[in-house]
């Protein structure tokens, strides 16, 4: 955030309580920067997992897992069914929760990306336009370039949980 969003200022750092805040000196006022949240799918089938390949930057080309940002009026199961999809035309059923996993490495923002585990129960596997070559990859075959925002933690984590 360069700029206040509700006067147009130029934003400034300054200290409060030891940290330094993005603050607007015409309003006044501190604009506090919080985590994005992101909402993942691990979907397995005969012990292999499903990666999408990204079309777009950040991680251009790189491969992640069916995955997106939480909007303001849903919830993270909420989205991460949505968003599966969008990007997958599966039809999605949440297993359960498989991890949280913290991000500092996406331009976009710091963030947090909510893993479930989940079941296909309907659609048809297929590309998006953000997404392309959905392929279901046993562990020792995962790809070295995962994308940043938490998948790279994530798929990896899998890997090590598959391989033990
Ligand atoms: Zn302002």
């Amino acid at each position: 955030m360069k700029y206040c969003p509700d006067c147009g200022t130029a934003l400034e750092l300054r200290e409060f309580g030891q940290r330094q805040r993005t603050f607007c000196p015409q309003c006044q006022r501190i604009h506090y920067v919080q985590l994005k949240v992101g909402a993942g799918a691990l979907i397995e089938q005969d012990g292999k997992l499903l990666l999408l390949q990204r079309t777009q930057s950040p991680f251009q080309g790189s491969w992640n897992l069916p995955a997106g940002y939480v909007e303001s009026d849903e919830s993270p199961l909420e989205a991460v069914v949505r968003e599966t999809y969008e990007e997958t035309g599966l039809r999605v059923e949440v297993e359960g929760l498989v991890d949280v996993y913290f991000f500092a490495d996406d331009p976009r923002g710091n963030g947090l990306l909510i893993v479930y585990e989940c079941r296909p129960v309907g659609g048809e596997l297929r590309a998006s336009q953000e997404a392309i070559n959905p392929t279901f990859f046993a562990a020792r075959a995962i790809p070295e370039n995962l994308a940043g925002g938490g998948h790279n933690q994530a798929v990896r984590a899998w890997k090590k949980r598959s391989l033990e």
